[in-house]
């Protein structure tokens, strides 16, 4: 009777161990980095450590060999992972890493596209699918129509000039055009962004799927007059698409106020266990900006 007991005893407390470590094991995920007009030294760490400081995710980075150098042996084993994190806007990836990153994606991947990663590979077709939208290097009329908030829907614009662009940095706000989506639920509808670039006049196949956010680019700030769609998700087969246009990576870590924004964090961590997951299990945090006033991690944690 008694060595029952103890059996019984030991087997529950293995089911449980079992069970809590299922239940607390991290998203593992992967930044593709190395070379980007952006300072990816350091945006790439901010990454790491907002979305690991979460206890959701665990990452690997992968740093691309520098700008010019030979690609060839680059590659990444996608099917390690759940979720992607663009950070790299650069020399093309070699055909099979290419290959490869579509299967991930069309497989039901799950991607972050951060910044200037939506700069990245004008000429790669799926990619600009991937992205939705997309600016510089090269990119003109023929990469796609504008896309624009106006009148309460969004607008395609096809007319030729200028692809992708910014004004002055400065503190905006953002525009809640989905409050239902996993991501957005609870967040508020306006929120105050700390000083950043705001992407304007972006284009590409604009297969947006849920728009998130906009923000009023203000031509008293050399911005183009339009409700620019600033974070949205993207729709490509199976996988979930997180593009989030903020995040202009400043000089250091400690001087990142864009990153170190509590509104681009907690967006980072929701869209991230989005795109891995489909779901999202995060409260909406206390320390989230008002519409008012700013509000920063510096250390990167809640
Ligand atoms: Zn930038």
């Amino acid at each position: 009777m008694r060595s029952s007991i103890i059996r019984l005893f030991a087997v529950t407390a293995f089911a449980f161990a079992l069970l809590s470590c299922g239940a607390n094991r991290p998203i593992q995920g992967i930044i593709i980095t190395g070379q980007n007009n952006h300072n990816w030294p350091v945006s790439h760490q901010a990454l790491k450590m907002t979305l690991e400081n979460s206890g959701l995710f665990s990452l690997e980075v992968a740093v691309s060999p520098a700008a010019g150098e030979d690609m060839t042996a680059f590659n990444v084993d996608f099917s390690k992972y759940k979720l992607v994190v663009l950070d790299y806007n650069g020399d093309s990836w070699p055909k099979a890493m290419n290959d490869a990153f579509l299967d991930f994606v069309r497989g039901g991947g799950g991607v972050v596209v951060y910044h200037a990663a939506d700069n990245s590979f004008p000429n790669w077709k799926e990619y600009n699918d991937i992205i939705a939208l997309g600016g510089w290097e090269g990119r003109t009329e023929k990469s796609g129509p504008y896309l624009y908030w106006k009148d309460g829907g969004l607008v395609s614009d096809a007319s030729a000039g200028v692809s992708g662009s910014h004004g002055f940095r400065h503190e905006f706000v953002l525009d809640a055009r989905n409050t239902t989506h996993p991501i957005t639920k609870g967040l508020p509808e306006h929120w105050k962004h700390g000083t950043d670039e705001l992407y304007d006049r972006m284009r590409g196949p604009g297969n947006v799927k849920d728009l998130l956010y906009t923000a009023y680019s203000s031509p008293e700030k050399r911005g183009s007059g339009r409700e620019e769609p600033l974070i949205f998700t993207v729709e490509y087969g199976k996988g979930r698409i997180f593009h989030i246009m903020l995040g202009h990576c400043g000089d250091t870590l400690e001087d990142n106020p864009a990153m170190q924004c509590a509104g681009f964090q907690t967006l980072l961590l929701r869209g991230a266990e989005w795109c891995a997951t489909g779901k999202v299990t995060q409260k909406v945090p206390a320390d989230f900006p008002t519409e008012e006033e700013a509000s920063f991690r510096k250390d990167y944690r809640e």
